[in-house]
């Protein structure tokens, strides 16, 4: 038998890697762009609230870490095409990508949903992550492939009574992830999906102030009796983009506590 372990492997479990992070203006992806420079990725950070990115990228630098931001709405493809391009013109490579920029519907019924919801949950919670991820695959080819993590919900998992366009664009988005873990598995390319419970974000946040109790409903329904903090849901999309999950692709990780099982 070989000793498999590699005592050449970093440290840090992004180190030398650019990481591109969608929705890094607040909640998980912020999470999510301080844990990845911490793990020696430099990180660029894309959402709309250029402001926010602004401060987290200074609080990143000012740690000593490698941060960018560039502007992008996830409703709009040229956005999302030039925001990935942004990425080739700052490091000339793309090794990590997680696609987590995403919107609650207005919570209602089905019958009840309305057409603008339905088309802005088709446009931001699915369509945006099929654009960014071709747009991603093309730069990852540059350099020899890389490694996507898209944000799914739990929500995509069963019914979703109070979400359902959300629910079902989230199901579609297990889908295009799947599907691009096959496809592009021989360039060296890995995709995989998160579904996080609930999470202690501003999205929970809004949605509490909308339908009181959800909160405290959501942990009822947990078997670990809480929420997830945001950075515990960025950990599992750091390691999925890592060399430490070289062989997990295609793969739809839970990170809800239990709420799902
Ligand atoms: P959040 O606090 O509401 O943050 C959402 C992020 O997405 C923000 O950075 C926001 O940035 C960005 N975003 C929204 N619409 C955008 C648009 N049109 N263009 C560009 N960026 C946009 O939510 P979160 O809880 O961190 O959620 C992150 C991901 O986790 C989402 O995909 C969500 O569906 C998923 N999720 C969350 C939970 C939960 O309980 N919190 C559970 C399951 C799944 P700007 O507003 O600055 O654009």
């Amino acid at each position: 038998m070989t000793n498999d372990i590699d005592t050449t492997t970093p440290v840090g479990l992004l180190t030398g890697k650019v990481v591109f992070i969608t929705g890094a203006s607040r909640g998980i992806g912020a999470a999510a762009a301080r844990l990845f420079a911490r793990e020696g990725a430099a990180v660029v950070l894309a959402a709309r609230d250029t402001a926010a990115l602004d401060r987290i990228v200074t609080e990143i630098r000012a740690g000593g870490g490698a941060a960018d931001a560039v502007t992008m709405d996830l409703a709009d493809h040229a956005s999302i095409r030039a925001a990935v391009g942004r990425v080739g013109e700052l490091h000339g490579r793309l090794d990590g990508a997680f696609n987590n920029g995403g919107v609650a519907q207005r919570p209602g019924p089905l019958d009840a949903t309305s057409d603008e919801d339905i088309d802005q949950q088709f446009a931001v919670n699915f369509r945006a992550h099929w654009i960014a991820m071709t747009a991603e695959a093309a730069l990852m080819r540059r350099s020899g492939g890389g490694a996507i993590v898209n944000t799914s919900s739990i929500g995509s998992r069963r019914a979703v009574p109070p979400l359902p366009a959300y629910g079902a664009m989230k199901r579609a988005l297990n889908s295009i992830t799947e599907t691009a873990a096959v496809t592009w598995a021989p360039q060296g390319i890995r995709v995989n999906g998160i579904t996080p419970g609930g999470t202690a974000t501003e999205m929970m946040e809004e949605w509490e102030a909308v339908t009181p109790g959800i909160i405290e409903a959501n942990k009822a329904a947990t078997p670990l009796g809480r929420m997830a903090e945001p950075r515990e849901v960025a950990e599992v999309a750091a390691w999925l983009l890592s060399d430490r999950a070289s062989m997990v692709t295609g793969a739809i990780v839970p990170v809800d506590g239990g709420a799902g099982a």
